[in-house]
């Protein structure tokens, strides 16, 4: 794994003259005069600085450019990696390397040198900052991103010397950071050894064993490969094909993950190896194809045709795993030269084969729509909060993806789960805002529908489509489309997002015991606002009714503010009251109405809850919550006429807000029924007994006749759904029963 050049005697001068001769062998149209002059300039600078090992420091910044120029980076690169740490640990500037180096190369260095200061840190909030930035620099120059993966990969080689804090620390940041980066450009040979080595440091013992049983088996498995390759060959060239046939132990990391993910030991993985077929011609792929699957048997659900869908990455190649005469299953690869160099090189690949064309190439038309994902994510980030955009980079980065197509056939690639929302969304977000309708294979689909690979979709939309609906933000999958919706929300609907946000807002600040007037105080307003860096009251709730901000985030931050500017200030007199009247009444408030629990408000944390007397929603009911003026959120069932006729009161629509159950119900709920049976003798005494029977709590029950009916209400108390369900099957069963219905329902 490790290149030669690690494993001789460290002399800068001695590297850098088999870096030399690398780059003049490789064919590579050069400047071996400026290349050298940047190897003197990095060496004259970290004059006197030594690598842990006892080296002198700037063999690091050889050894950079040694795996910069084994990815074909183009000459700059070469030059940028020789002085990467030149403006971090020596006096040299960005001027400087200006003066000699032209600007491109000093901005590749600024940038690296920007993501060297980034810390890496377990905290979500300040991960996501980190990746801003380094996703900030990889937007303005890829070479940034493509020299400080060389960088780490050359630091995670040497990391024998660094303490064992840091090589957790480093480990860590390498395989949640650089190797999915690694992976997203397509580099392949990158990403895998940065994983090995990373799991190395993490988790020694399980990479020990996976090592020492591989090492075990080598001449078994040697064997086997080599008697499968001769194979392969011998009959791809009887049939007259031009192939190469590689054979290869599978990377340790792909091992391990395999184990855990299914739960094996090492003896129970038999796909320890995987063959690749390398080929001239697409059509020749596909001849390998059907020879390898008449030679062994495939495996069933394992063929993956990635060149007729690439991966989002550029990868294509097609997958098969087959099962020799052994009865061991291996995994086949075939492709062509030029899929295999971008497999193994990903973005770089373009540099490398394209010698002598400018390293502007990389910004052209179809390149920049290859790698469209990274500006996707710039432009989320800037609608989103932080905590959001670091939610969407991960799924966005690391989420499996599925393949559908649009109705002339172009591919869309969307987050595995994604649904026509997000279909519709990536394709434009005036398809998304305009959508009515969904049909995938020709069939109408719900919005829910989850999408499979290979699906063709096609969106109906209206010019007089209302736009999206709030429970879109719950069935998108991909970050881009829920930021689209956030963001029609926010844009369409400003006055309703503000009464929305007030109301969320006024809650809260009840709930936590204070007062508007405790917050719209003139000594004290300007300071929480600043807080929570909103310029008015109306900008910070139209921020709460988009969902942009948790109203119990807004509230805890001002109520801090306020203990705050108490303290600082010793105004007693005015905030004391406060804090005084805030106790107070939070003590009212709980003596006054008992908090229910059992119900999950979005946004809001323990605010009062009442269940809606129209349709008495139990656990177990789909239920939506509505904020009412001044005394906290009503439950409601998702098929109670008030909620159905929600379209029909646009000042209130705001009001209604997303709740579930929570886990834990211990209470017991009430809710209403009705029985319609024939009439008859002794039929509320039949119901009694069922209650009876059933130990369930009857609160009212009144029965009347109407002619030829009787129509019995009852109002009673349940855990649930489950416990209703019996009650409501065990009545219907009465004699004479005709119909049990639950009240408030649209029926
Ligand atoms: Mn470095």
């Amino acid at each position: 794994m490790m290149s030669d050049i690690e494993t001789r005697k460290l002399d800068p001068d001695e590297m850098f003259a088999a870096l030399s001769k690398k780059i003049s062998d490789s064919g590579m149209d050069m400047d071996m005069g400026r290349i050298e002059a940047a190897y003197r300039m990095a060496k004259l600078a970290h004059t006197g600085q030594l690598r842990k090992d006892g080296s002198p420091y700037v063999t690091h910044c050889v050894a950079a450019a040694d795996i910069a120029a084994d990815m074909g980076l183009d000459e700059d690169s070469i030059v940028a990696a020789l002085l990467h740490d030149v403006i971090e640990d020596t006096d040299l500037t960005h001027s400087d390397i200006a003066k000699q180096f032209g600007e491109p190369v000093a901005n590749i260095v600024e940038g690296v040198t920007k993501l060297t200061r980034v810390q890496y840190t377990s905290k979500e909030d300040e991960q996501m900052e980190n990746l801003r930035k380094m996703l900030m620099a990889m937007a303005k120059d890829i070479r940034v991103i493509l020299i400080k993966i060389a960088d780490r990969l050359h630091n995670m080689r040497t990391m024998a010397y660094q303490t064992e804090e840091k090589q957790r620390q480093k480990s860590l940041e390498t395989m949640e950071i650089y190797a999915p980066i690694a992976h997203r450009l397509g580099m392949q040979r990158a990403k895998w050894e940065l994983e090995d080595l990373a799991l190395m440091y993490l988790d020694p013992t399980g990479y020990k064993e996976i090592t020492d049983t591989l090492n075990d088996r080598m001449d078994t498995l040697k064997n086997f490969m080599s008697t499968v390759e001769t194979k392969i060959k011998k009959r791809l060239k009887d049939e007259g094909l031009q192939v190469t046939v590689y054979s290869r132990i599978k990377h340790i990391y792909s091992i391990y993950r395999k184990m855990y993910a299914q739960k094996l030991d090492i003896n129970g993985i038999f796909d320890l190896c995987a063959f690749r077929v390398i080929v001239d011609t697409i059509p020749d792929c596909y001849n390998v194809l059907g020879i390898i699957h008449d030679m062994f048997k495939p495996v069933p659900g394992r063929f993956k045709d990635y060149i007729s869908t690439p991966k989002p990455n550029m990868y294509q190649s097609v997958h098969t795993t087959v099962i020799g005469s052994e009865g061991i299953p291996f995994e086949v690869q075939i492709r062509t030269w030029e899929m295999h160099r971008t497999a193994e090189y990903g973005i770089a690949a373009h540099w490398k084969y394209k010698i002598g064309s400018a390293a502007e190439t990389i910004v052209k038309d179809g390149d920049e729509e290859k790698f469209a994902w990274v500006r996707r994510l710039l432009e989320s980030q800037q609608e989103s909060d932080a905590t959001d955009f670091f939610h969407n980079l991960k799924i966005d980065m690391f989420a499996d993806e599925v393949f559908v197509f649009s109705p002339k056939g172009d591919v869309i690639n969307l987050p595995a789960g994604a649904t026509p929302i997000d279909f519709a969304y990536s394709i434009h977000s005036a398809v998304g805002n305009s959508m009515i309708g969904a049909s995938v294979n020709g069939r109408i689909v719900n919005f829910d529908y989850v999408l499979q690979n290979g699906d063709i979709v096609e969106v109906r939309t209206s010019k007089n489509a209302a736009g999206p609906s709030r429970d879109w933000l719950n069935i998108a999958k991909s970050g881009s489309a829920r930021t689209k919706i956030k963001q029609w929300f926010k844009k369409e609907r400003r006055e309703e997002n503000i009464e929305r946000g007030r109301a969320m807002f006024e809650s809260e600040l009840k709930n936590k015991g204070l007062r508007m007037e405790d917050i719209c105080d003139e000594e004290v307003l300007p300071q929480l606002l600043k807080k929570v860096s909103y310029t008015s009251l109306d900008e910070m709730y139209a921020a709460i009714g988009y969902g942009g901000m948790a109203a119990t985030r807004a509230v805890n931050r001002m109520k801090d503010e306020l203990a705050r500017l108490h303290h600082v200030s010793g105004k007693k007199t005015v905030l004391e009251k406060v804090t005084e009247a805030a106790e107070r009444r939070e003590q009212q408030a709980h003596k006054k109405i008992k908090p229910v629990h059992g119900v999950l408000v979005e946004g809001l944390d323990n605010c009062l809850i009442k269940f809606s007397r129209c349709c008495t929603p139990i656990p177990g009911d789909d239920i939506v919550g509505y904020i009412t003026r001044g005394q906290g959120v009503s439950i409601h069932r998702t098929d109670c006429e008030n909620y159905a006729r929600r379209e029909f009161k646009p000042d209130d629509i705001g009001r209604w807000i997303n709740v579930s159950w929570a886990d834990e119900i211990k209470e017991s709920y009430a809710t209403a029924i009705t029985v319609v049976s024939r009439e008859r003798n002794g039929l509320v005494m039949d119901i009694a007994t069922i209650f009876n029977a059933l130990n369930t709590k009857v609160r009212t029950i009144n029965a009347r006749d109407t002619g030829d009916k009787s129509i019995v209400n009852i109002t009673l108390e349940t855990s649930g759904i489950d416990e209703l369900r019996t009650v409501v099957n065990r009545i219907s069963a009465l004699p004479g029963v005709v119909e049990v219905n639950r009240n408030g329902g649209k029926r």
